[in-house]
């Protein structure tokens, strides 16, 4: 019997480079070429300004703790029981959606930084991975 996969995200000209930018270890958003906003998901326009320019920006290895939720029921493979889902902020601004591994639930605390890192999670997917800082 084959393993359950991770399911895959969609890939479009918009959120191509975040998905490359993972596969080369980096984790990135964009940020607006005539504002300096940055967003994610990715989008076509800033926001803020319309502007169609941008640029890919490279994340810091750190982002706080947002909010997060623990999957208990109904567990589907290849998730677990417990698998922690968490909103992780950047100091520049975006808001990031990935998996927190490495702490225990009731350890889990809103407003603690946490280390980012691209994850290879199969052979074929890169995400983006939050864990404690120890
Ligand atoms: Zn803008």
């Amino acid at each position: 019997m084959s393993e359950a996969l991770r399911p895959r995200p969609p890939i479009n000209a918009d959120n191509r480079f975040y998905f490359d930018a993972l596969d080369a270890g980096t984790v990135c958003a964009q940020c607006c070429d005539a504002c300096g906003e940055f967003r994610h998901p990715p989008v076509p326009m800033c926001p803020r300004c319309h502007s169609l320019e941008w640029s890919p920006r490279e994340m810091p290895g750190e982002g706080e703790l947002v909010s997060f939720v623990v999957m208990h029921h109904p567990v589907r493979p290849p998730f677990e029981d417990g698998y922690i889902v968490a909103l992780v902020e950047f100091p520049e601004g975006p808001r990031m959606v990935m998996n927190l591994e490495g702490i225990a639930e009731d350890d889990v605390k809103i407003g603690m930084t946490l280390r980012v890192a691209a994850e290879a999670v199969d052979d074929e997917l890169t995400l983006p991975v939050a864990r404690p800082i120890t």
